[in-house]
């Protein structure tokens, strides 16, 4: 078995294509799945993934492997085979999808370190090649005759370790730490053996003898006031030793976290863990839909799963949005599971992460809790895997390999045999439909645990504001509720849903929002040319100066950013406290925290953010929320737009009156009649689904239909068109009669970077093939794709739709 089968870093390679190499003698016991090696590719040399070892192959004159990036793999069997499912379904390369399980530090090529873990002597040749010295490039050892064979044994002993050279790896990882080396009985001979006038090797001694663990050698040395050379004394007569030890970069200070106990379940808490746990004690895979009300326990449900998967002495994978994975989430784990946590976020620094991420590989941790990446932690013996707030949207990867951490999870899920659960206060209506139909198993939570109600929801319209002569963007009711509450010491909450602003055209009279008269959706206003564009059918229509419904000259598009609604808050009450918290104030690393630490402490009144804000945040004091445009992401050119503005504004409801205080929540809007609007206020999901489900079912859209998006972008708007005109064509030879090509249109945004962009949208209900037609088409445009800098991307169940 001397050749090995290598998935190499080139972009333009052909899916799941290995490369054959010749092992070298040197790499020969060592090489295994999984291992970064650099081979020979053309005139250059290339990363690559050792996926499997043959001892024979159809190709002539292989070349060798010139270098082994990693002792230890990587990447695990079953990892290595979901890379492969991921880049078949994702229509992406195999290395694309490979490196995407992996932390950026393993990404790029960095220098390597061999470090010295022990004072004692290393085991020739090492000490030997160390000369000394406690810490030499691992190029020194490659230019060596020293095996990898032998230094992959020290690395086992944990004699060595590898180390990268990371940029952000200023903070000391490394402190020595002293030992006794003898027992306790013999260091006390040791003890009276010692002259009367050797005080602080005696009191050295004594601590040795009462504690027998190992401690951080400059603590040591201030607990008994003394020097290394009593250390060297005693090292010397054989007494004490140095060992060195690596200190994780810990972001979160687990010794400062309270721990928690398992609390008693709730009936309705028991009835829906009990199946988890079923399937989690038989082993058996099934998909659970957790549906509770933000505050109904969901979090404590997940906790005792995940106590259960630990005593079994598995491991478990919490995903959670980028967003709500702020320091009170993992304070909650961590208050639970301790040391036993890793955390993968994207605040924390690459060589952070790679130390989380390490833990998890080298067996430390039970359980990680993290965003959507999380879902590829190299676990090898998991028993749950648990999606919070499923319906976000950031669990779907915008970048290749575009996929869906449900997608993965599931698919984890079958191959360990483990449940994976999905839970949300406002599911997405495609996990709902599976759960409707038991593909799923549906626990639902009604009520919260301190029985409190859900908050009213006051709905306040706009437009009546603006007849009655109020043009701030703040309604008499809102500002009035605003000072009550600032006068009673508690806290406002304040929500701008921001995204989408200055998109849509809308009347201020009437509310009226200007639709594409074939699709239902609202036109996109386009401020080059002044016109009205639909996204999905290409219709487009000029700006009108009157509203078509009621004739009033106040219809405009949208636009305001939370600047400008903190001077209007400024003005309106002057003596509110305010903090803002959006994509400017949060651009600094540890900044979100600060500005929460700032408002949990009380130093503002008002918390003001975009969607930031609404999520997994749980604040004692705060008893109002506000949002002031309910709408604006409702006429957004997305088929899910009710679907987020129902989500965003339940979410956002759930974080008033958590707590002993009784909560408000008041939605401005526009369209106060708009459903997503109006069973929101009321909590109403059931109501919201069926009737969105049957908007979906009318306009074939998911869950009744699946979704295809091809974009195809070239500098060359002609080509772009041209080639677009071709691939739907070819589509739509290929495909069933009910699937439907939409396209091809100019993409939501025509031009990104100089680069026009036309895109064809396929809705599908059942097209086994249609990843295989897709590449074929795909393939047959490689040439220009190559040579003339044609772009087409594929996104399979596409989120995005820009
Ligand atoms: P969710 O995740 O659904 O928003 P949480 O798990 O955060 O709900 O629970 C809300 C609050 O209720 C938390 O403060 C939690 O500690 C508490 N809680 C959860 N389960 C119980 C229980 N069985 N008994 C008492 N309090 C509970
Ligand atoms: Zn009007
Ligand atoms: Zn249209």
């Amino acid at each position: 078995m001397n050749i090995a089968k290598v998935i190499v870093d080139v972009p333009a390679s052909s899916i799941n294509q290995t490369f054959d190499y010749y092992i070298p003698e040197r790499f020969q016991e060592i090489l295994e799945n999984g291992m970064r090696v650099i081979v020979p590719f053309g005139p250059r040399k290339i990363m690559g993934f050792v996926v499997g070892r043959v001892s024979e192959s159809s190709f002539k004159r292989l070349k060798e492997i010139v270098e082994v990036l990693d002792l230890t793999p990587v990447l695990t069997n079953e990892l290595l085979d979901l890379g492969k499912w991921v880049a078949n379904e994702t229509l992406s390369l195999s290395i694309t999808a490979l490196q995407a399980m992996l932390p950026q530090v393993l990404k790029a090529q960095y220098e390597k370190e061999l470090i010295r873990m022990t004072d004692a002597e290393l085991p020739e040749p090492f000490e030997t090649l160390f000369a000394g010295r406690d810490v030499i490039s691992f190029d020194e050892f490659a230019g060596s005759t020293v095996s990898y064979y032998q230094l992959q044994k020290v690395i086992q002993e944990g004699d060595i370790s590898i180390e990268y050279l990371v940029k952000s790896k200023i903070t000391k990882k490394y402190v020595t730490k002293i030992a006794a080396s003898r027992p306790a009985h013999l260091l006390e001979e040791a003890l009276l053996d010692l002259s009367p006038s050797a005080k602080k090797q005696k009191q050295l001694l004594r601590f040795f003898i009462e504690n027998e663990t190992s401690i951080e050698q400059k603590k040591l040395l201030q607990l008994v006031n003394t020097t290394t050379s009593t250390v060297k004394a005693l090292m010397d007569k054989g007494l004490l030793e140095t060992k060195r030890e690596e200190v994780f970069r810990n972001p979160y200070n687990d010794a400062e976290i309270e721990r928690t106990n398992p609390l008693t379940l709730t009936e309705e808490q028991q009835i829906a863990i009990n199946p988890i746990n079923e399937a989690i004690d038989s082993q058996y895979h099934d998909v659970f839909l957790l549906h509770g009300v933000t505050g109904s326990g969901k979090t404590e449900i997940y906790l005792q799963a995940i106590q259960n998967v630990i005593n079994k002495g598995k491991e478990a994978i919490v995903l959670v949005p980028e967003i709500s994975l702020t320091p009170q989430m993992v304070k909650r784990f961590k208050g639970r599971f301790g040391a036993n946590v890793a955390v993968m976020h994207s605040a924390l620094s690459a060589g952070e992460k790679f130390d989380e991420w390490r833990k998890i590989q080298r067996k430390e941790v039970q359980v990680v809790v993290g965003a959507r990446s999380a879902v590829f932690a190299p676990f090898e013996n998991l028993g749950i895997i648990i999606i919070d707030e499923e319906h976000e949207t950031t669990y779907k990867q915008e970048d290749q390999p575009r996929y869906h951490a449900r997608d993965v999870s599931i698919h984890r899920g079958e191959y360990h045999q483990c449940p994976v659960i999905l839970g949300s206060a406002t599911p997405t209506l495609e996990s709902y439909a599976r759960a409707s139909k038991g593909v799923y198993k549906l626990a639902t939570l009604n009520k919260r645990t301190n029985d409190k109600p859900m908050p009213k929801v006051d709905i306040v319209d706009m437009r009546e504001e603006l007849h009655a002569g109020n043009r701030t963007m703040f309604s008499r009711k809102l500002k009035e509720s605003i000072e009550l509450c600032i006068e009673r010491g508690e806290q406002v909450v304040l929500l701008l849903n921001r995204r989408g602003y200055s998109t849509f055209v809308m009347c201020r009279d009437c509310g009226h929002v200007k639709e594409c008269p074939h699709c239902d959706i609202a036109l996109t206003y386009h401020k080059n040319s002044n016109q009205l564009k639909c996204h999905y059918c290409s219709h487009e229509e000029s700006m009108p100066s009157a509203c078509p419904e009621c004739q009033s000259k106040l219809i405009r598009y949208f636009g305001t950013g939370t600047q400008r609604v903190e001077e209007a808050i400024t003005q309106l009450i002057p003596e509110a406290r305010v903090l803002r918290m959006d994509v400017d104030t949060t651009r600094r690393k540890g900044s979100h925290e600060k500005i929460l630490k700032q408002f949990v402490d009380r130093k503002a009144d008002i918390l003001l953010g975009t969607q930031m804000i609404a999520k997994g945040l749980d604040f004692e004091n705060v008893t109002l929320v506000g949002v002031l445009t309910a709408d604006s992401m409702l006429h957004l050119p997305d088929f899910r737009s009710s679907e987020k503005t129902f989500q965003l504004l339940t979410q956002v409801s759930g974080r008033a009156g958590r707590h002993e205080l009784t909560g408000e929540v008041i939605v401005q809007t526009y369209t106060p009649e708009h459903y997503s609007i109006v069973l929101a206020s009321e909590y109403n999901f059931n109501d919201f689904y069926n009737k969105e489900m049957n908007t979906r079912r009318i306009f074939q859209y998911p869950p009744y239909f699946y979704l295809a998006l091809i974009t195809i972008s070239h500098k060359n708007r002609v080509k772009v068109i041209q080639t677009s005109q071709q691939i739907a064509q070819l589509l739509m030879r290929q495909l069933q009669q009910d699937t439907v090509v939409l396209g091809p249109t100019p993409s939501p945004i025509p031009r990104i970077k100089d680069r026009y962009r036309y895109q064809c949208m396929i809705k599908y209900r059942n097209e086994p093939d249609l990843r295989v037609y897709i590449r074929k088409i795909v393939e047959q445009f490689a040439d220009e794709v190559r040579k003339d800098d044609l772009l087409i991307t594929v996104d399979m169940q596409p989120y995005h739709l820009m």
